[in-house]
């Protein structure tokens, strides 16, 4: 089965500030902890800036089923997950934007890249999409607008209300 690709959706690993986790924590957690059949991210973005592909993609403008990962419930197979490990202050608590110097640089390059080779597909936070999320604990639209991605590739709508889109 194919589905229209339409957006990019950032993600956190909601993990405290500096501690460093990585696919195999990812894994447990989804795979064997809740059970999912898949992780929510196709992409984690490492503390040191490390981009560690968890689920494979082609070039196309489909998510091919092999595709999906299961990063937010009635988006999964129009969107791609991409995570940044953090998004939580040291105390584990707070919702905080983490993001060391190497995850912004590779998140930049990632998002551009991203946007060059799927002109069509559009920026979004987690947030945006589920009212009882802080995730990834940035305001997406603002940083994508930041970084120079034209307004037309950064979908800063609110979806909570939708059931389906
Ligand atoms: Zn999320």
């Amino acid at each position: 089965m194919k589905n229209n690709f339409t957006h990019l959706m950032i993600h956190c690993s909601a993990t405290p500030e500096g501690m460093w986790f990585d696919r195999t924590d990812i894994e447990r957690w989804h795979l064997q902890e809740r059970g999912w059949s898949k992780v929510g991210y196709s992409g984690l973005f490492l503390l040191d800036g490390t981009l560690d592909l968890l689920i494979p993609f082609d070039r196309d403008d489909s998510i091919s089923s092999w595709e999906i990962s299961n990063g937010a419930r009635g988006w999964n197979g129009r969107s791609r997950h991409i995570c940044y490990i953090g998004g939580l202050a040291k105390n584990g608590r707070t919702t905080k934007d983490t993001r060391t110097v190497e995850q912004l640089v590779a998140l930049e390059n990632f998002v551009k890249m991203h946007t060059m080779l799927w002109p069509k597909v559009k920026l979004i936070g987690h947030n945006q999409v589920n009212a009882t999320k802080d995730c990834p604990s940035f305001d997406v639209s603002q940083w994508a607008q930041s970084i120079g991605i034209p307004s037309s590739l950064i979908d800063s709508n609110i979806y909570y209300n939708e059931k389906t889109i």
